[in-house]
């Protein structure tokens, strides 16, 4: 196979003596919310096998906890739950035996839901509204009882393996860091007091397991907290557990709590992974590295660096489930990548909703969602190459449906070309290349530069007409809105008109949010420069302090701008911003000294400025620029000309629902509509 030829690492075995992992591809592990959700064995079922038969090499499921006390909702302590964790086991072997699959145990400790949270010590997490109870010596037994027992019984549903979460400021990490372990007893104190419970955990389970079984330990290597582990406990912490036993050591490089972004898309790719190539080197058993490993280049670079023997992909897994199958056909650029926006994936895990993919909504509804063969080919012309009309032409085209895609702009992707243009963003140009090669692949007529009329669309007698026009900037009615120094938020970021020195931005919604980052950006981003974002995020990668962070002072560049960011609310700005990214975006603003301004009163805009008023005081900004980030208003007019002109018109996107709409919801909507169609 060409993709043997073109990343011989990525697609090498690796062999555990017991048992061999057949690539280097691993699908991570990632709370879903099927573990809970009605029929979600089931559905988790197909959500794996469909993985399994896109080539991944091993597979470790979301976190199920242990017992009551550690759990997020899952759990498996009994042989009922181990029954219905066959269903998954099976789906999985049926779809590739060869694919190996290990159950994450994940002990929330102080982060758990449970109402009797437990911990080390009587210490609440700044993210939990939960106070955990101090374990007492017998409560420690039990929850190493329980582990032991949990692994026991996931090797009874068929389970090649599973890996314990040792990190992100679950259970078995608070007992690491003196801030959360305060006990005076043999499991606190002295670093090696505060190591017993994790190692004395991965003995009990591979007691309990046998030696042919895969035991990985997920390890903070880089916790990212000020005055967090430090690299000599990390490395010793390394050792201890492989000397009881475990398998594999995987790395991961947060605590939630951390104030340093790990995933999202402002991350470099693979930022971390040379962390894991300082671990290896102290360890005698494979790694597995993680974080920002979206493509199958960057997996290979890292392999072939030497950094760790194991690739964790967990949200590229969910973008695209045939990503190592399309890399080992040498099809590397049908890969729909992930973008690492977290939009639909970990911000819903974080607000209690089931997980799916901004551009993949089939992840985690695979037996929902279904893209079957059409028995009744059409011929459907697709109005706007933006997100929603690519979603929907591209889904009825690999129906097999004959589509049209008329944009009037000289290139696809509508809002998308606005958002790769921002700092931090650069991952769109990814979903563009994507849409780009699938409408090749799938032989659709794409008619750029042509604004599909009514009367053209009805005289072509085209089956079905779908209408995604998308959206304009909304101009607020407002004295002075048409002086010379408005101009709106695609200018810009386009740059299609100058912006002056003293900025106001009307509107503090994504687009504000992202027009502020382009018009403070100097230099390279830091998504493309790990030195940059190390410096922007105060991480030292080479001394490697407690935590990788402690001591390190963040240091940012900005281009020589005042800039306010205004809405009229009086809630904290950027609070709708993404839950597991949208702090990134107000920390990195503050960073670079936006004045940003809550409960404003737009008043009036002159040659002096803008002139609102908060809590009914006058004030002016003495602006040279106001950019407009006031949302939109659905393109619909086309739409409206073809009523009563054609049977079978359909809206979507933006241009149908304007309000709160973005892309998750323009390619969910439009997927599903292809679905149907
Ligand atoms: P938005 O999120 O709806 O924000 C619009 C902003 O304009 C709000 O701050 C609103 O606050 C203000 N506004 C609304 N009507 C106004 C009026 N008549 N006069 C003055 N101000 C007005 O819209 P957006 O920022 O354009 O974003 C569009 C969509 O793209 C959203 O769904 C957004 O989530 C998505 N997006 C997401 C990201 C991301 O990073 N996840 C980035 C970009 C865009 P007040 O009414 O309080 O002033
Ligand atoms: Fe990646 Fe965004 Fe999809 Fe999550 S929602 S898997 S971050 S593309």
């Amino acid at each position: 196979m060409i993709g043997e030829e073109r990343y011989p690492h990525l697609f090498s075995p690796l062999d555990l003596g017991f048992t061999t992992i057949k690539n280097r591809a691993i699908m991570g592990s990632m709370h879903t919310g099927l573990e809970e959700a009605e029929n979600g064995f089931e559905r988790m079922a197909e959500y794996f096998a469909e993985r399994a038969r896109g080539g991944v090499g091993m597979i470790i499921t979301g976190g199920i906890s242990p017992n009551e006390e550690g759990g997020f909702g899952a759990k498996l302590a009994t042989a009922d739950e181990a029954r219905q964790h066959r269903i998954v086991t099976d789906a999985v072997r049926a779809a590739d035996p060869d694919v190996k699959i290990c159950l994450q145990i994940l002990h929330g400790g102080p982060l758990a839901f449970a109402e009797h949270a437990v911990a080390p010590s009587a210490v609440k997490s700044r993210i939990s509204p939960t106070m955990p109870t101090a374990l007492d010596e017998a409560g420690i037994e039990k929850q190493l009882s329980d582990f032991a027992s949990c692994a026991s019984r996931a090797k009874e549903a068929g389970y090649d393996g599973v890996e314990i979460i040792g990190s992100a400021g679950y259970l078995l990490s608070t007992f690491l860091v003196e801030k959360t372990n305060q006990r005076t007893d043999r499991w606190g104190g002295c670093y090696e007091n505060r190591m017993r419970f994790p190692v004395e955990v991965v003995r009990r389970v591979r007691e309990a397991v046998g030696e042919e079984f895969i035991v990985i330990f997920r390890i903070a290597a880089m916790d990212m907290l000020q005055g967090g582990m430090s690299w000599d406990e990390v490395v010793q912490l390394g050792k201890a557990i492989e000397e009881v036993g475990a398998s594999i050591i995987s790395t991961h490089f947060t605590w939630h709590e951390s104030a340093v972004p790990t995933i999202s898309t402002r991350v470099p790719r693979a930022a971390f992974a040379r962390v894991t190539g300082r671990l290896s080197k102290e360890l005698g058993i494979p790694t597995i590295t993680s974080n920002r490993i979206n493509m199958p280049d960057v997996a290979e670079n890292v392999l072939a660096e030497g950094h760790a023997d194991l690739v964790s992909m967990a949200r590229p897994m969910l973008a695209d489930s045939e990503f190592v199958k399309k890399a080992r056909e040498g099809r590397e650029d049908e890969i729909n990548t992930c973008i690492a926006c977290n939009q639909a994936c970990l911000d819903h895990t974080f607000t209690g909703r089931e997980v799916s993919c901004l551009v993949n909504p089939r992840a985690c509804h695979e037996t929902l969602l279904k893209y079957e063969p059409t028995t009744a080919p059409k011929r459907i012309a697709v109005v706007g190459a933006g997100p929603a009309g690519l979603g929907f032409a591209t889904v009825a085209a690999q129906r097999g449906h004959t589509v049209t895609l008329f944009d009037s702009a000289s290139e696809i992707g509508g809002q998308f070309n606005l958002a790769k243009r921002v700092p931090g963003k650069e991952e769109f140009y990814e979903t563009l290349r994507y849409y780009a090669r699938m409408i090749e692949v799938l032989n659709i007529d794409l008619q750029l530069n042509t604004r599909a009329t009514a009367t053209q669309l009805h005289d072509s007698n085209f089956d079905q007409i779908v209408i995604a026009t998308g959206v304009e900037p909304r101009i607020p009615e407002l004295e002075g809105i048409d002086h010379p120094m408005v101009i709106n938020y695609i200018d810009a970021i386009m740059g299609h008109k100058p912006v002056g020195k003293k900025v106001a931005i009307m509107g503090a919604g994504g687009i504000g949010f992202d027009v502020a980052e382009v018009i403070l950006h100097k230099g390279t981003s830091a998504a493309l420069d790990i030195n940059v974002f190390a410096r922007e995020w105060g991480i030292d990668f080479e001394r490697h302090p407690r935590g990788g962070v402690t001591g390190v002072e963040p240091v940012v560049e900005k281009a020589d701008r005042e800039v306010f960011l205004l809405q009229r609310k009086s809630t904290r700005i950027g609070r709708e911003l993404g839950k597991t990214t949208g702090w990134t975006h107000r920390m990195a603003l503050a960073r670079r000294d936006v004045k940003m301004i809550n409960g404003v009163d737009y008043q009036k805009i002159d040659d002096d400025g803008l002139h609102i008023t908060i809590d009914g005081k006058s004030q002016l900004l003495e602006v040279d620029t106001v950019v407009v980030c006031a949302g939109q208003l659905p393109l619909r007019a086309l739409y409206d000309e073809l009523q009563g002109r054609h049977p079978n018109v359909s809206l979507v996107g933006g241009a149908y629902e304007a309000v709160e709409l973005d892309a998750k919801q323009a390619i969910n909507q439009s997927s599903y509509l292809a679905a149907a169609v």
